[in-house]
């Protein structure tokens, strides 16, 4: 039998508030955090361009300058893109992960002697995708 709109019943005492900033703080994340694989990434910029936080970044590694650490220097001097997550915006919804057409991203815990950072490596400019 075919749909009409009829057979819906359409509700006319909704009204739309806005949310409570306080209260989404209140929010439980996971202590997880997004990760990336270098193995897999095609510099694709799929989860930069689907997170709906606009929470990840990938910068030009010209945009670090007198990093004053020769470690960092060494590392940016050899990468083809940064990758920046802003991981107090990050909701952990997971639409970049499902998004990911390589399967490279996904969630771990930090390693307690991280104070906070993580190795992303580097990710060969071989394995750019073809524009
Ligand atoms: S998990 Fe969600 S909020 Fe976090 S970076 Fe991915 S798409 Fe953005
Ligand atoms: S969507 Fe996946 S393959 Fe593409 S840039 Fe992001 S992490 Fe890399």
């Amino acid at each position: 039998m075919p749909f009409t709109k009829t057979e819906v019943d359409i509700r006319e005492d909704y009204t739309v508030e806005a949310v409570d900033p306080e209260w989404l703080k209140q929010g439980v994340k996971s202590p997880k955090h997004l990760m990336l694989d270098p193995d897999n990434c095609i510099l694709c910029r799929a989860c930069e361009d689907v997170c709906p936080w606009n929470c990840i970044y990938m910068l030009s590694p010209s945009i670090v300058e007198d990093a004053g650490d020769d470690s960092v220097d060494a590392e940016v001097g050899a990468a083809t893109a940064i990758f920046v997550l802003d991981d107090n915006a990050c909701t952990r919804c997971s639409v970049c992960v499902d998004r990911c057409p390589t399967d490279t991203l996904y969630y771990a815990r930090l390693p307690e002697d991280s104070a906070g950072k993580r190795e992303m490596a580097a990710v060969p400019t071989s394995q750019r995708a073809q524009a």
